[in-house]
């Protein structure tokens, strides 16, 4: 895109989010299989955020996170019941405040406007989620999805419009289970002495690629509704997928790298390219996002103005913290902190420490080697525990979301599972 680096600043944001989608298994991310030329293209144009983590390992905790710039222990969306509370200003509420047009298509159970991830959007487009609670695990949507979204803009350019605009979409088809799609699934094929067949995580490979095409065509619709060179494009995940690993499938189990280690890229008018190795966090986005828009996030938000990085510069070091509480059964929350990754868990007493930088994959818990380094990890992340739940306790909750028995199974389909 020649002149982008001397463009003006950008005026509307389009935001996509990729449900369940690692960032290791995007070309751009050094993925061996072509499973995303779209967004690798995307990812040439954009600052890539190697090292980006979501704040939970599943949708509402981690999507209630980028919206609000909150931990979960502060905006408290822990269960299939939670609701967000209106006392938090949303990304799209402050762009709504500052005149902005806002529009959301969305697709999954938990983005149901019962769950308050709809506060602050004109309009908010979820007749997808409908037919995912009937389709339920065997939905395909990115098809529909796009075809809403390049509407939308396409409308919006011939009504001539003048005020900015923030458009989420938030693709759901790399979640399981996973379909088969004829002409692309069969490429990621595992050969074996007796011919190829599919594991699960060749058909999650197809499932990104199916996706990837969709948010191509929907990148490209920017160019015919004449708004790319005035648009910033930040593209995220919500958490990650687990194959086996830690010995596990799927997500909202644990908080290792594999279910919290997303894809973040912004592309912006004005910013050049570049990769960073820094860790950051999706609570991040929010800030960032305004500050690239000419505008300076509220007090009390947790997430930091990347805005400094993309221009070069670089953050003070700090922790991130990221946290899982399902039911009654699981309770967890992990810092990180310079090459230090640890795990507390909460019901059990257990702590779990990981050199990240000679083992990024958390395989070697070391905890019991470094007693001293745990208790002030431990102090640490308890600090951001607490701080989080005040910001929280400032505030009324949200409504309880009264599930019918269908949505529960429904949700037992998408391999929730309330026990877990
Ligand atoms: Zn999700």
């Amino acid at each position: 895109m020649s002149g982008r680096e001397h463009a003006a600043p950008p005026r509307n944001l389009l935001l996509i989010t990729v449900d369940t989608l690692r960032a290791d298994h995007l070309g751009a991310y050094g993925y061996g299989r072509d499973t995303s030329p779209c967004i690798d293209a995307l990812a040439a144009q954009s600052v890539l955020f190697e090292d980006a983590h979501a704040s939970s390992s599943w949708t509402l905790p981690s999507l209630a996170s980028l919206l609000t710039s909150s931990y979960p222990s502060a905006h408290g969306c822990w269960s299939d019941e939670s609701s967000l509370s209106p006392a938090f200003e949303t990304l799209a509420e402050r762009l709504s405040r500052e005149g902005f047009d806002t529009a959301a298509f969305v697709t999954h159970l938990f983005l149901d406007r019962r769950y308050g991830l709809a506060q602050g959007f004109d309009l908010y487009d979820q007749e997808l989620v409908a037919k995912t609670r009937q389709a339920s695990h065997l939905a395909v949507s990115s098809p529909e999805l796009t075809r809403k979204a390049v509407d939308w803009l396409e409308r919006r350019r011939a009504s001539g419009s003048d005020a900015p605009f923030f458009l989420w979409v938030h693709y759901f088809d790399p979640h399981s289970n996973y379909q088969f799609h004829e002409g692309i699934t069969e490429g990621f094929a595992t050969p074996s002495p007796w011919g190829n067949s599919h594991t699960k995580l060749d058909v999650y490979d197809g499932e990104i690629s199916f996706t990837d095409r969709h948010i191509g065509a929907l990148l490209r619709s920017l160019g015919k509704a004449r708004v790319e060179d005035e648009t910033m494009v930040i593209l995220a995940a919500d958490h990650g997928e687990e194959f086996g690993e830690h010995g596990l499938y799927g997500h909202r189990r644990h908080l290792h790298r594999e279910v919290v280690q997303v894809p973040l890229m912004i592309r912006a008018p004005g910013i050049p390219a570049r990769r960073i190795g820094q860790r950051v966090s999706m609570l991040d986005v929010y800030p960032t996002a305004l500050a690239l828009l000419g505008l300076e996030a509220e007090e009390g938000i947790q997430g930091a103005n990347l805005a400094p990085v993309l221009r070069g510069g670089s953050l003070p070091p700090r922790q991130l913290l990221a946290e899982l509480r399902v039911a009654k059964k699981t309770w967890l929350a992990s810092i990180c902190d310079g090459p230090w990754k640890l795990t507390v868990d909460f019901r059990t007493g257990q702590r779990r420490l990981y050199d990240l930088e000679v083992d990024p994959a958390e395989q070697a818990d070391i905890s019991v080697d470094h007693p001293d380094l745990v208790a002030r990890l431990t102090d640490r992340l308890d600090m951001l525990v607490r701080d989080s739940a005040a910001i929280g306790h400032a505030r009324k909750p949200g409504a309880t979301v009264e599930l019918t028995t269908q949505e529960r199974a429904r949700l037992r389909d998408l391999g929730y599972s309330g026990e877990d």
